[in-house]
């Protein structure tokens, strides 16, 4: 059973850290496709106006609030999210558990040098996971037959895909019946967090619940996509009290 709370028509699973590494340690044990997603205030906003991604969002088995906002925005309806639980942190709990049980990761997306230095950092860091592939994030639909026929021949138990939001969900979606994973993650910058190309913001940032300013003032050009934060938060405001007696 899922404890979720519909955010601007999407489920989000309202769960600590602890909490969402059982779902993993359950969905690993199993043996059909979990899709998890990772949405952010930018992510949901989206989701509002594509009506896709909404519903691909609505049918994943666990949906982690990835961002601050959202974890703002539960509160609007009467019941707050536990604490943000992003998917980085997630995906490198699951590559933990995934070593002690000797899983095999396959990692899609990103730049060709950073999906290779993350493979490496993985098989330094956890040992006892396998990499069993690595491909860059950079193709075109013509490529994607032989993109799941690789992810399929690997035998992967666990797939990150990070391609930016929302190409990973509609890729994960698209496939979810074909692949023979057990976890299929959005993971946004998440091979860039572990290969070192990007970095997370400091503990402190994102304690206060401000990894987001961090961000905003290390990357200045991603102010037009930081304006979406404040439209997320008066649109779930506004669906909240709309949406109730
Ligand atoms: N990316 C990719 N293919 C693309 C576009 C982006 O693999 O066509 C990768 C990019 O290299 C990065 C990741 O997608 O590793 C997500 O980037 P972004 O900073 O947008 O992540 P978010 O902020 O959405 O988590």
């Amino acid at each position: 059973m899922r404890n979720t709370v519909e955010i601007v028509g999407i489920k989000v699973d309202n769960l600590d850290f602890m909490e969402a590494q059982a779902k993993v340690e359950q969905f690993l044990a199993g043996d059909s496709l979990n899709m998890i997603f990772t949405p952010n205030s930018e992510i949901l906003l989206d989701a509002v106006k594509d009506k896709e991604l909404e519903e691909i969002l609505n049918e994943a088995q666990l949906v982690i609030p990835d961002g601050i906002g959202v974890v703002i925005a539960s509160k609007f309806y009467g019941m707050p999210i536990k604490e943000r639980v992003t998917g980085v942190d997630l995906s490198a709990k699951m590559l933990e558990m995934g070593a002690s049980r000797g899983s095999k990761v396959f990692l899609l997306g990103a730049k060709q040098a950073s999906v290779e230095l993350a493979a490496e950092k993985i098989k330094e860091i956890y040992k006892g996971i396998d990499v069993v592939g690595v491909r860059n994030g950079y193709f075109s639909e013509e490529d994607e037959e032989t993109i799941i026929q690789d992810i399929i021949n690997s035998q992967a138990d666990i797939l990150l895909v990070g391609l930016g939001a929302p190409r990973q969900e509609k890729f994960i979606y698209k496939y979810k019946d074909k692949l023979k994973v057990k976890i299929a993650i959005g993971c946004g910058g998440g091979i860039d967090i572990i290969s070192g190309a990007a970095k997370r913001a400091p503990e402190f940032y994102q304690k206060a619940g401000l990894e987001w300013f961090y961000r905003l003032i290390k990357q200045p050009s991603r102010f037009m996509r930081m304006t979406k934060l404040p439209k997320f938060i008066l649109l779930a405001m506004y669906d909240a009290v709309a949406g109730r007696d």
